[in-house]
């Protein structure tokens, strides 16, 4: 038997509303959807930072690298002054 997700009431299997507030039986699936919409966003959203991040980390391996390649280029100027 089916409840209803507002008052709880016990619910008819072809009731599209609660009988006792009205609420529409099919509230449940879309409260689903909803949840699972929402957490396919997050999904997203995370998969996303975490490709920044990642990008963020190799930017920052670049500016690394850069700076070493213009510190190694500093150093092997000095010699010649
Ligand atoms: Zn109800």
């Amino acid at each position: 038997m089916r409840r209803c997700t507002r008052c709880g009431s016990e619910l008819n299997e072809q009731a599209k509303v609660c009988p006792v507030c009205g609420t529409p039986v099919d509230e449940e699936r879309a409260h689903l959807r909803r949840m699972v919409i929402v957490m396919l966003v997050a999904a997203i959203v995370v998969a996303a930072l975490l490709v920044l991040r990642s990008r963020q980390l190799s930017g920052g391996a670049d500016n690394l690298t850069a700076a070493a390649s213009a510190i190694g280029t500093a150093a092997a100027m000095r010699p010649l002054q």
